[in-house]
């Protein structure tokens, strides 16, 4: 079977947590399973808790071994493509409420690490879309445009008033638009705090077949064990296969390199998370240590195993981060990985029912915000399984797109 990362991921490799979990050796029962150790199944887990609902994560690996350990973590409100972009395949007030949500989800982490404790290197941060060219100048203006007639805290950007040290056209700046976390420590740290209010987590545990019974699912998993439940939560990132047929998106594969720390960082004003408007393009972040972090570059998925082209693919972010910070001169790239992201039409993840099953709901955080759909996810499954439906599941629900 073919992987979803390849290389040296950043982040399970510079912390030493060493949380263990278990592998699962009897039957057991709970409200909800969650198949996927990674973010989001771990933000499923902490939604379920915190609203009494008895969970199981079940993990065929290792706990935020998958696309958790390569994800850049880039906590951004806005979507993968602008509105002009979007607006034939989502209504603007859609693409305003996604907005709107992702601002939620982004409070909804601070709250936790207000209530926990800032054990996952959370630091909020404004967020910058660029563009070096003037071509796109005006595609800039317009999503400026656009957020601040509909009240989000924007700001324009041109060349006359760039406080950043690369070539900058056109730039939208979002006040508090964004943060950044260490996606390891949040995985655990998340785990760490449902597992104090009754969540089972296990990993080296794989679901191997769901069987769907007329109140509930059954779940079998490797050695045998089987974990009955009311409801199975699909938290697997871009490998549904055991679930369903459904082909959900558009699979890529997308680079990052991460730097050793640097000694100052110079011309990165305010340390802003940052996305050019190219196709393809890149995004950056830095981190508490001071490294830093380039990425982007995606190509077609099957070319994941195609070492040419990663390599290639690693020296081009090399260089665009050297010439776009020419006064770090300590820049030393030390991680090179990549992994499978999958985008869907209208930017946004999936979340609730299957079509066929009831009992069978998703959580897939696909987009460039993955992680803040995860939370959208977590919080809207929680209310669900009271039977309350969220207003704004509709914009995630599995079937929009059919006609
Ligand atoms: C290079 C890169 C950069 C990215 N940058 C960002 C970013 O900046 N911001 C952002 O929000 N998103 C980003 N993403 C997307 C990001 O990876 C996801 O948002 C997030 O990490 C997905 O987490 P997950 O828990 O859904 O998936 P995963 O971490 O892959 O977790 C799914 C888990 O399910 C397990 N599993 C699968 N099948 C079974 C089974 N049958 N039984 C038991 N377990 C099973 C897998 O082993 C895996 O550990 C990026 C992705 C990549 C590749």
């Amino acid at each position: 079977m073919q992987e979803y990362v390849k290389g040296k991921p950043i982040f399970t490799s510079i912390n030493n947590i060493n949380n263990q979990y278990p592998y699962l050796t009897e039957d057991l029962e709970t409200d909800v399973i969650i198949v996927g150790g990674g973010v989001t199944g771990s933000i499923c887990s902490y939604y379920m808790s915190k609203n009494n609902i008895k969970s199981v994560v079940i993990e065929k690996g290792r706990i935020a071994h998958g696309s958790t350990s390569v994800t850049t973590s880039l906590l951004q409100y806005e979507l993968d493509e602008n509105a002009s972009e979007l607006r034939e395949t989502i209504e603007s007030k859609d693409i305003v409420r996604a907005y709107e949500l992702g601002l939620c989800a982004l409070k909804e982490i601070e709250k936790f690490v207000d209530e926990y404790g800032n054990k996952c290197d959370y630091i909020k941060r404004d967020t910058l879309l660029y563009t070096a060219k003037n071509l796109e100048k005006n595609g800039i203006k317009e999503e400026y445009k656009f957020r601040k007639e509909n009240g989000f805290n924007v700001e324009y950007i041109d060349e006359s008033d760039n406080l950043y040290n690369f070539d900058l056209k056109a730039g939208l700046l979002s006040k508090e638009g964004g943060a950044e976390i260490d996606p390891y420590k949040f995985t655990n740290h998340l785990l760490e705090v449902s597992m104090k209010k009754g969540a089972l987590v296990y990993e080296n545990t794989e679901a191997k077949k769901i069987e769907y019974l007329n109140k509930g699912v059954t779940v079998h998993t490797s050695y045998g064990y089987k974990i009955r439940a009311k409801k199975v939560i699909v938290a697997t990132g871009y490998n549904t296969s055991l679930f369903t047929n459904e082909n959900f998106g558009t699979k890529y594969n997308t680079f990052n390199i991460a730097t050793k720390p640097v000694k100052e960082i110079i011309g990165w004003k305010d340390r802003v998370l940052i996305r050019d408007n190219s196709d393809p393009y890149n995004y950056l972040r830095t981190t508490k240590d001071n490294r830093l972090i380039i990425g982007g570059e995606d190509v077609e998925f099957k070319e994941i195993e195609n070492e040419d082209i990663a390599c290639a693919k690693y020296s081009i972010l090399e260089q665009r981060l050297k010439s776009m910070f020419k006064y770090i001169d300590d820049i030393e790239v030390e991680y090179k990985y990549c992994g499978c992201f999958e985008t869907t039409k209208d930017n946004l993840g999936y979340i609730g029912p299957d079509k066929k099953h009831e009992n069978l709901w998703y959580c897939l955080g696909y987009g460039a915000n993955g992680i803040l759909f995860a939370i959208l996810g977590g919080i809207m499954l929680s209310k669900l399984y009271y039977n309350e439906k969220d207003q704004d599941m509709r914009l995630f629900q599995i079937n929009r797109f059919d006609n």
